[in-house]
């Protein structure tokens, strides 16, 4: 049997000054003193630019494990769609290498994990936002810049965002995982106002471009938890990358997932699929960190969709994109015919 993927434990941990100012940087600091794990003092995570590693590889890989413990000084949130009006910073940066990730290149040369102290402010941040939206629901995304599952035992501020969350009439949080580190939220006061959703795959993509991540398995089992434990619950299945196989992948995928998930589960649940996109830059530096990807980025291949900020995305051409969607979709009817599909993208 596979071994449980561990929580993630950091290299090396950085703190901005004013951090230990707040009771999380207090929090985090006597952890990392627990752990035994070398901490240094930065006047800001800008000024990190002297990890160690010989190749820019080896720095990349370095990054991944240091975590940063700093203010979110910008409090003006992003946008978020479809999935949700905005995204809520709590954190930003991954310690997994799924191949594709978009914070690739949206991190650019800082994909340095860090957890942001100041959670009262910014969900002081939200509260505004949902007055501004009111009377209409405002749906806020927590894992946009990261998944913020894989650090809650260091920061614990998802558990305070989905019991604030709880009291809010008109707010609503959602965020997406990979990782199956769901203990510290089941007993959470929710009140069904935070959807987890959980990111799936078929096999292949999982095996080949998601190291680093909690394996399928563990990821379901997650699910079964937080199920059991009242929670909306919700597939992403994403990126749906076609390959050798992939009918099969895609339909043993549902099927497993059918065979998994209690009944209750099941009850509300939704499904959000997103096919492989990617840009130029990203390629680029994909082929960099991991030279020896698998991953499909042939732009000839590809339709090119214009982005909002100027550099477009490649993503499927249409007829094979519609062929993925409707038989995803298929399967998720015949299987779900409760669940409801949020969108494809
Ligand atoms: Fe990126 Fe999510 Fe993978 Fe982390 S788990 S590397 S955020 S895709």
């Amino acid at each position: 049997m596979a071994r449980e993927r561990p929580v993630f434990i950091p290299e090396l941990v950085y703190f901005e000054p004013d951090a230990l100012n707040y009771p999380k940087g207090q929090k985090i600091y006597e952890w990392a003193e627990r752990q035994g794990l070398p901490i240094h003092m930065t006047t800001s995570h800008n000024r990190i630019t002297n990890l160690p590693g010989e190749s820019d590889l080896e720095k990349y890989r370095i990054a991944k494990k240091t975590l940063v413990v700093g203010i979110r000084k910008t409090l003006k949130f992003d946008q978020s769609k479809p999935s949700a009006e905005y995204a809520l910073p709590i954190a930003t940066g991954c310690m997994a290498h799924c191949h594709y990730c978009y914070l690739q290149t949206t991190l650019g040369a800082k994909p340095y994990v860090r957890i942001y102290v100041n959670i009262d402010e910014i969900l002081e941040q939200a509260r505004q936002y949902i007055e501004e939206r009111s009377p209409e629901i405002t749906r806020f995304e927590a894992a946009c810049t990261s998944d913020p599952v894989g650090l809650e035992h260091i920061g614990g501020s998802l558990k305070e965002c989905i019991e604030f969350m709880g009291q809010q009439p008109l707010g609503r949080l959602r965020f997406v995982t990979k990782f199956h580190h769901v203990e510290p939220l089941l007993d959470a006061k929710h009140n069904k106002h935070t959807r987890i959703r959980f990111s799936v795959n078929a096999n292949y993509v999982i095996k080949q471009f998601e190291p680093g991540t909690s394996n399928f398995y563990e990821r379901i089992a997650a699910a079964q938890k937080v199920a059991s434990a009242g929670y909306p619950l919700g597939f992403i299945i994403a990126p749906i990358i076609w390959h050798d196989g992939w009918e099969d992948g895609y339909a043993e995928l549902i099927t497993n997932l059918k065979e998994a998930l209690p009944q209750e589960a099941a009850a509300d649940l939704t499904f959000e699929l997103i096919q492989h996109r990617f840009t130029k830059t990203a390629k680029n530096v994909i082929r960099q960190r991991y030279p020896k990807t698998k991953l499909e980025m042939d732009e000839e291949k590809r339709k090119y969709k214009w982005g909002r900020w100027g550099q477009g995305k490649y993503v499927y051409a249409d007829e094979q994109a519609q062929v993925l969607k409707a038989f995803i979709t298929e399967q998720i009817n015949e299987h779900f015919p409760d669940a409801r599909i949020e969108y494809f993208t």
